[in-house]
């Protein structure tokens, strides 16, 4: 997958985090809309982790880190990943901010996967990928197919409220902003 599927699914992914985040677990608004830019970030982390650049003498796009390798190995993601879910369940509040960006660095790698070109397996040595389509392919389709689960994410995280928001609009846009301001002027005093 390219950069701008990768950034859509992982812009998807951003915004079921913060409303997980600030719905469910009683995030502050600051650290789940924070939680939710970082997923964002981390849906392009594989790939900008490889620190390109561009060689004039040979007039091409070079890594730092060969493409597809160690910024692609799902198994420090998922281990960062897991330690700090694990952290946020103890009370540590900011460790989601590292989760966010390991699972959308996974979501990066899964969604790499289907493509002609191998990633790292498990132990390092090996390669894995599954040859159904190129990086090119079905970014469109995978891109609506992720945006319809974040509207039903959406709708289900609401569920219940959607009669009082639909009256409400303004108070429902208003109560958000306050309590972001509140926890700004919270977090500068
Ligand atoms: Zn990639």
């Amino acid at each position: 997958m390219y950069r701008v599927g990768h950034s859509v699914t992982g812009a998807n992914l951003g915004v079921c985090i913060t409303l997980a985040c600030a719905n469910w677990l009683h995030f502050p608004f600051l650290i789940s809309i924070l939680a939710g830019y970082l997923a964002y970030k981390g849906s392009n982390a594989p790939d900008y982790l490889e620190m390109r650049w561009y060689d004039r003498k040979h007039q091409e796009l070079r890594t730092l880190i060969p493409h597809r390798t160690l910024t692609h190995w799902f198994v420090p993601w998922l281990a960062l990943g897991a330690y700090a879910t694990y952290q946020v369940s103890q009370g540590s509040v900011y460790w989601v901010l590292v989760a966010s960006y390991c699972a959308g660095a996974l979501l990066h790698i899964i969604l790499d996967l289907p493509n002609k070109k191998p990633i790292l397996g498990l132990l390092p040595h090996t390669g894995i990928c599954l040859k159904w389509w190129g990086s090119h392919e079905h970014q469109f389709l995978i891109c609506c197919f992720t945006t319809v689960l974040m509207g039903i994410f959406i709708y289900y995280c609401f569920q219940g409220s959607w009669e009082y928001i639909a009256n409400n609009p303004v108070t429902v846009v208003r109560d958000i902003w306050y309590q972001i301001m509140y926890e700004a002027n919270r977090l500068v005093s």
